[in-house]
């Protein structure tokens, strides 16, 4: 590696040397602020190609993990690049003061982040002189729309609405009884989060699950009720999903519900706790529990093979692990451990949605994204081969201390009205 800081010299003064790292450090910064301009353009093509953009095939469940685990960057730090990018062509002037290295990419990302529509000029020319915080504060000036006056308090009520492949509940109680479910919720939040940070801390990739969510913690809850049902009627049956197969189609639905797509069959199938019922003809023929469910015993064999984590690359997670058949049970796929492994809930669905694949066998695994290429983890980060950006250098914002009491926000252009 070159040292280009120690060629300045012994025999030039400490001042003298000091202004020479400024002046390396102003080339250079004006250098990366260019790359990090041209990171967002190729990141807003990335993204802006339909629906899932470019990188719907890649596996990484967003666009700011995808950045994160190509350039190695932090997550925070790719969510900027991702702000920037999204809201490039509002603005232009920013983002073109980004390519020219005169902004850094902190300074157009708490812009974008937060800035309000219509205010590129205002702060294309603030951000001369503003550090990242100063315009963090300035932003936070901009006037907000008035908030509409809250509706009066709803009675209770749960209403259901199915859609084709998700149904919507729509949950109204009062404050009290809310509150109640709000703490229900929340605890059962807090423990699964405490899970995924002690699985994926410190060593977030793209492959990384998405952290739990109210969703998650909603499910947990749903789960918790079972098994306390369950516990209290000890003689009784744990209440299952029963889903029935055709086993000569093959089709599955839920039990008194609707058709099941391919891809949820062959997922409920793989490892679930769910309870099918084997038919030929409209007849039950069996439940085909013995040969398809993962007894205690392999299932411990298969947590010290893998180790008791996804096998998925860059995944981490340890916990809700689904045995999944690599050659599927539906196809003549035996459970047993060479056609087993560990995958923890959302790789498993990616898998069946057939965003990624997981094939070979049990020991010598590849998993691929849609379009074939092995999943690992590393950065795509190499040894330059092109000269960098010729961009001035960046002086940086001025630091100066901000007297707020003269500066004037941002205002949004008044909508034009009809009367
Ligand atoms: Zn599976
Ligand atoms: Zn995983």
């Amino acid at each position: 590696m070159s040292t280009a800081a120690a060629s300045y010299g012994p025999d030039l003064s400490r001042g003298e040397r000091l202004d020479a790292l400024f002046a390396e450090l102003a080339e250079i910064t004006g250098q990366r602020n260019a790359l990090d301009g041209r990171i967002v353009d190729i990141v807003a093509e990335i993204d802006g190609d339909g629906v899932y953009g470019l990188w719907g095939n890649t596996g990484c469940r967003s666009i700011a993990a995808l950045v994160a685990w190509k350039t190695g960057c932090s997550p925070r730090n790719a969510e900027t690049v991702v702000a920037v990018a999204k809201r490039a062509s509002e603005f232009p002037q920013c983002t073109d003061a980004l390519r020219e290295g005169r902004l850094s990419l902190d300074q157009v990302g708490a812009i974008a982040e937060n800035a309000g529509d219509g205010s590129d000029a205002h702060y294309a020319h603030l951000a001369r002189s503003a550090t990242v915080t100063q315009l963090r504060t300035a932003i936070s000036l901009e006037s907000t729309p008035d908030k509409p006056t809250p509706k009066p308090e709803p009675t209770r009520s749960v209403t259901k609405s199915e859609h084709g492949d998700h149904t919507t509940w729509k949950i109204t109680l009062p404050k009290l009884d809310a509150a109640r479910f709000d703490a229900a919720l929340g605890s059962h939040r807090d423990a699964l989060i405490a899970d995924w940070k002690r699985d994926h801390a410190d060593r977030e990739t793209g492959q990384t699950p998405p952290m739990p969510t109210t969703v998650d913690a909603f499910m947990s809850l749903v789960d918790a009720g079972w098994d306390a049902d369950a516990a209290a009627r000890p003689h009784g049956q744990r209440t299952t999903v029963v889903a029935h197969l055709d086993v000569d189609k093959p089709a599955a639905s839920l039990h008194l519900g609707p058709l099941l797509s391919d891809e949820e069959r062959r997922y409920l199938l793989c490892d679930a706790t769910c309870e099918v019922w084997f038919e030929r003809q409209g007849r039950v023929i069996g439940t085909g529990r013995a040969t398809r469910t993962v007894n205690r015993r392999l299932r411990r064999a298969l947590e010290h093979r893998d180790r008791g984590t996804c096998v998925v690359p860059g995944c981490h997670a340890t916990r809700g692990l689904q045995a999944h058949h690599i050659v599927h049970w539906e196809d003549g796929g035996p459970t047993d451990l060479d056609n087993l492994v560990l995958v923890c809930p959302y790789h498993h669905r990616l898998h069946h949605r057939g965003v990624i694949t997981i094939g070979g066998d049990a020991r010598h695994l590849t998993v691929t994204d849609r379009r074939g290429r092995p999943m690992t983890n590393a950065s795509l980060a190499r040894p330059p081969t092109t000269p960098p950006p010729a961009v001035a250098p960046y002086k940086g914002p001025t630091g100066e201390r901000a007297h707020w009491w003269w500066y004037d926000p941002f205002k949004p252009n008044p909508p034009p009205t009809t009367n």
